[in-house]
């Protein structure tokens, strides 16, 4: 056996046709004949605000010893990429990288970076160049950053299962009854998420379009995700492959940054305080700003965020908070396209212009530092008045509801239950029906 390979896969698919995952399936059936993987595949998810993905940005890194060669391997693969991919979408650029050997350091920085930064083709190009891998892009190969950043996301720290049932005709409605997913959501509580989201009653687990997956289940391991084979009940399945992937784990919040130094598409984590009273906009959406000591900046939760913006809509200037989201361009500017929120102190104490003991009116500045005035009583006053404030809110973590969250993001229930490691046990991770 040679080995151990890498290979990195990504940008398969369209928004209508397709998935990248599918293509992995297939070559797990034929290579599973013969080689001997070191990890289950890997699901990886990269920098979710990437404007060019056309889903979740996942790729895909499958991990083992075989008896083929690179060249054998590379052959194999790109049969099922052709085979799958979807060749009348402009946008499809897929890309297949594969490393022979430990994955070196300089890769796994470079998997780090895609995850909260907007990367070159010809940064990824010239990396390649480096190290010892063979690779292959189609049309400009933009998927060679997502395989190469696959390859370099180990996830030798916290990460989650995904168990992805595929189906035979992709062009039928989807057959999974709600209520066996219902049944299936209460029992393994809370070592599987976003099975549904309860406040909508929608099932989170069916994609909606025309791909090979008829369902896929995430969870804390391949032996609870197996229940879901047990207790869901669903038609026209053809295979199932459990990968192990960084959904639900925060994976791209790692990094603080200052407004100032904020770019389009990159991932933003701001500890800042809120400096413009949020503010309900035309569609439902919330718009505030906060501030650092390099500058100011629109935070935006958008209408599917649910109740995400009740509480959004509680801040008030001068609270303490950090925000996590993506940095996105709007009309010449940018805005934090907020994904969590972190309440870290509320001021419960505010000043305002005094209220006059007489007639209870507000009254009125007579200038700087002149104090304020009633009008109608004459009565003045030197200093501003101290309120205490009720707040609604408290401090602590705030997030969309599961049917808005982003793959990458880890739901509240995981909160306390990260994995510090992997036991590098690889058990059955693929069946056929
Ligand atoms: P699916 O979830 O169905 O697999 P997708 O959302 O992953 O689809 P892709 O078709 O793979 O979408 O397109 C994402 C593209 O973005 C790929 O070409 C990938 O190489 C590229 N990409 C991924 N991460 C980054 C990044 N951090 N910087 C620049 N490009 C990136």
């Amino acid at each position: 056996m040679e080995g151990p390979y890498h290979i990195g896969i990504d940008d398969t698919d369209s928004l209508t046709y397709g998935c990248t995952t599918y293509v992995a399936a297939n070559i797990i059936e034929e290579l599973i004949k013969e080689a001997n993987f070191i990890d289950y595949p890997n699901l990886i998810r990269l920098n979710p605000n990437i404007p060019w993905k056309s889903r979740g940005n996942g790729a895909i890194c499958l991990r083992f010893y075989s008896k083929k060669n690179e060249y054998e391997l590379m052959d194999l693969v790109l049969k099922y990429v052709e085979e799958y991919r979807d060749k009348l979408d402009i946008k499809n650029q897929p890309g297949i990288v594969i490393l022979k050997g430990d994955v070196p350091n300089i890769i796994k920085e470079f998997g780090k970076k895609a995850l909260n930064d907007v990367i070159t083709l010809d940064e990824t190009i010239s990396l390649l160049k480096k190290i010892n891998t063979i690779y292959y892009g189609i049309k400009e190969g933009r998927g060679l950053i997502g395989a190469l950043a696959a390859i370099g996301n180990t996830l030798e720290e916290d990460h989650t299962f995904e168990l992805i049932v595929y189906r035979k005709n992709y062009n039928r409605k989807r057959e999974v009854d709600i209520e066996s997913v219902i049944k299936f959501d209460r029992e393994t509580f809370p070592f599987t998420f976003n099975n549904i989201d309860y406040e909508s009653g929608r099932l989170l687990i069916t994609p909606h379009g025309t791909d090979p997956v008829l369902f896929g289940v995430r969870g804390e391991d391949p032996e609870i995700l197996k229940i879901s084979l047990k207790i869901i009940k669903f038609k026209d399945a053809d295979k199932w492959v459990i990968y192990r992937t960084n959904q639900g784990t925060d994976a791209h919040f790692f990094e603080f940054k200052k407004i100032k130094s904020l770019k389009p598409y990159q991932v933003a984590i701001i500890k800042g305080i809120v400096s413009k009273k949020p503010v309900f906009i035309e569609g439902g959406h919330v718009i505030f700003s906060i501030a650092d000591d390099s500058g100011e900046i629109d935070v935006a939760c958008y209408e599917p965020s649910g109740n995400l913006r009740m509480i959004v809509m509680e801040l008030m200037p001068g609270d303490k908070v950090i925000v996590y989201g993506g940095v996105r361009p709007l009309n010449n500017k940018i805005t934090i396209n907020l994904e969590k929120l972190e309440i870290l102190e509320l001021i419960n104490e505010q000043y305002i212009n005094p209220i006059c003991p007489k007639c209870k009116k507000s009254m009125k500045s007579e200038g700087k530092n002149k104090g304020y005035e009633c009008k109608k009583c004459k009565i003045k006053v030197k200093e501003k008045m101290k309120i205490t404030i009720e707040r609604k809110i408290k401090e602590g973590i705030y997030l969309p509801p599961p049917r808005s969250m982003r793959h990458l993001t880890k739901p509240p229930q995981r909160y306390g239950m990260e994995k510090r490691k992997w036991n590098g046990i690889v058990e059955e991770f693929f069946g056929k029906f």
